[in-house]
């Protein structure tokens, strides 16, 4: 018998991208705060099996497991707050449940049942929830339903979770419903009849809400807060504003200060002991008191888009708390750099950084990118492609490979210097295919990177078709590329750098997923040192 999980359901209401994640996430701090065994749950309503085979422009950041699942990036934002590794199973989706269901009909397993959405679509998402409770031997597993309330994508997850109280029992389960509270900026008010109409329709499908935690610009007064308890139907203290602030790292102290740890501990009838958040205090205080500024420029494709890089974001941020600086972030579009302009933005940067991609767009500008941070001596960081682009690039440029390339882009090249593995060659599906997942790293000693990990192997997060060719690997390093980590299993490089450069290094992994705020990732520490460096040099750095 597992013990008594209970389960927090998290909706939202109004508007999307209200940030529901980070409610969901900064409660899981609190929660975490007080000893308690935290694990939190996506449910994403789209039909897509898992978000690896979406667009970023439509889905921000693919967000990869430890066991190699394609997931949310509200995971990136769950691991970060409750610092703990998740799991594909953590991750949710109408495909991953409909697949399951259509499999289990053609075995036989509804033995002659019609199958329909209540009760086989809505058993699977409960026995996916409790599954996950019950794996993690969580306390409280915190489950994020996504989308809106209102759509019909989310009707069968919304469904779900109305039955949980009834299968569980009401005092273990409690719903809280993130709402807007918009400002009208000509009748000079907040609003607050969004937010009625987004819990009377979360009624009509019989979810009463616990709590509601309403997103604003600007902080409601004691008014707002009555009307919004009296028409949503709860007690005035479990109405929580949550404003803007200036870093999501704030929030889970802000609701803290509100109340809303108290609340659910007292809701949900835990034991546990005070919280305790000295340590994101400090993390928080020593963020806002850096006075030392980094300018990273990242280049690539997606830079319009804020949600495309969040974990590289996230990460970079992590660094400068390690370092004690905050750094300001330049999103250049590749495509720019390979028409000839942004080159004062480059010019200008403490730090360069290429992203993880997928394509030719915007290729030859970050090869730009790289030539110039090689050249000129400034610190660089390749992430993925953006290893795979410096291996390119040192190739054409110092091993006089003109025509070096990726197969990638260019199938047919006469020095394939990144290709796709053997295992890779005649894939068929494009869902989950790639090399996914958490795999050794063993370090060259002595190099940059064995430094700054200081240990001798360790795994890392992979999301990647193309290696670099081990063909070329002897006349690459004889004119000075440093091998400085291998998969030792299939000897594939994870890690190159350069010598006698202020920081040149990029893997083949995506580190910027195991970062977090207040264990910074060994590379992003590195790279925003050697930044911090540039940006200091000549002068004494301030203390923090
Ligand atoms: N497109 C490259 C590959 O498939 C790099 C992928 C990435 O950067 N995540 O290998």
């Amino acid at each position: 018998m597992s013990k008594k999980t209970r389960y927090l359901f998290v909706t939202g209401g109004v508007v999307s991208s209200l940030g529901k994640g980070i409610v969901a996430s900064s409660l899981g701090t609190l929660l975490k705060a007080r000893g308690l065994k935290v694990t939190i749950q996506k449910l994403d309503p789209y039909i897509n099996v898992d978000a690896g085979t979406m667009n970023p422009y439509q889905h921000g950041e693919v967000f990869v497991t430890v066991d190699g699942a394609e997931t949310d990036l509200d995971l990136g934002h769950y691991e970060r707050y409750i610092d703990e590794n998740l799991k594909a199973k953590n991750n949710l989706t109408t495909g991953k449940i409909y697949s399951q269901v259509i499999e289990r009909e053609r075995r036989g397993d509804y033995l002659g049942d019609t199958v329909r959405v209540i009760p086989h679509i809505t058993d699977q998402i409960k026995e996916f929830i409790h599954q996950v409770a019950v794996d993690s031997d969580a306390d409280v597993a915190i489950v994020e339903v996504g989308g809106t309330v209102g759509d019909i994508e989310s009707l069968p997850f919304l469904e779900a979770i109305r039955q949980f109280k009834n299968d569980v029992g009401y005092e273990r389960v409690m719903y809280l419903h993130v709402t807007l509270l918009p400002h009208l900026g000509a009748a000079g008010e907040l609003k607050t009849k969004p937010t009625q109409h987004s819990v009377k329709e979360l009624r009509a499908i019989g979810i009463a809400p616990d709590v509601l935690v309403c997103r604003t610009e600007k902080p409601p007064g004691q008014e707002h807060i009555r009307k919004i308890a009296l028409y949503g139907d709860v007690p005035t203290k479990a109405v929580f504003a949550c404003p803007d602030v200036a870093s999501i790292y704030d929030v889970p102290l802000m609701l803290e200060q509100d109340g809303l740890g108290d609340f659910t501990v007292q809701r949900l009838g835990l034991q546990c002991k005070p919280p305790d958040l000295e340590a994101w205090k400090m993390m928080v205080r020593r963020m806002k008191t850096a006075t030392d500024k980094v300018r990273i420029c990242l280049v690539g494709k997606y830079v319009e888009i804020k949600d495309a890089y969040m974990s590289i974001a996230e990460s970079l941020q992590h660094a400068g708390i390690a370092a004690g600086c905050q750094v300001h972030i330049d999103r250049l579009d590749a495509g720019e750099l390979a028409s000839g302009s942004g080159m004062e933005t480059l010019r200008s940067a403490h730090g360069i950084l290429v992203p993880g991609g997928f394509g030719a767009r915007g290729v030859e500008g970050k090869i730009r990118a790289i030539e110039f941070a090689r050249k000129e001596n400034v610190p660089y960081f390749g992430i993925c492609y953006g290893m795979q682009w410096a291996v390119v690039e040192f190739a054409r440029n110092v091993c006089g490979l003109k025509d070096a390339n990726s197969t990638e882009v260019a199938p047919e090249t006469e020095n394939p210097v990144v290709w796709a593995m053997e295992d890779q060659k005649n894939i068929e599906k494009m869902g989950g295919s790639m090399r996914l997942g958490e795999y050794d790293c063993k370090f060259t000693p002595g190099t940059a990177a064995h430094r700054v990990y200081e240990a001798d192997t360790v795994r890392e997060r992979h999301r990647h078709r193309y290696e670099f060719n081990n063909a070329y690997r002897q006349q690459l390093t004889d004119k000075g590329l440093v091998i400085s980590g291998l998969n030792p299993e299939r000897d594939l490089v994870e890690i190159i750098e350069l010598k006698d450069h202020a920081w040149f290094v990029a893997c083949q992994f995506h580190p910027e997923f195991g970062s977090r705020p207040y264990r910074a990732h060994p590379l992003f520490r590195g790279f925003v040192e050697a930044a911090l460096k540039r940006a200091t040099a000549g002068r004494t750095p301030a203390t923090v």
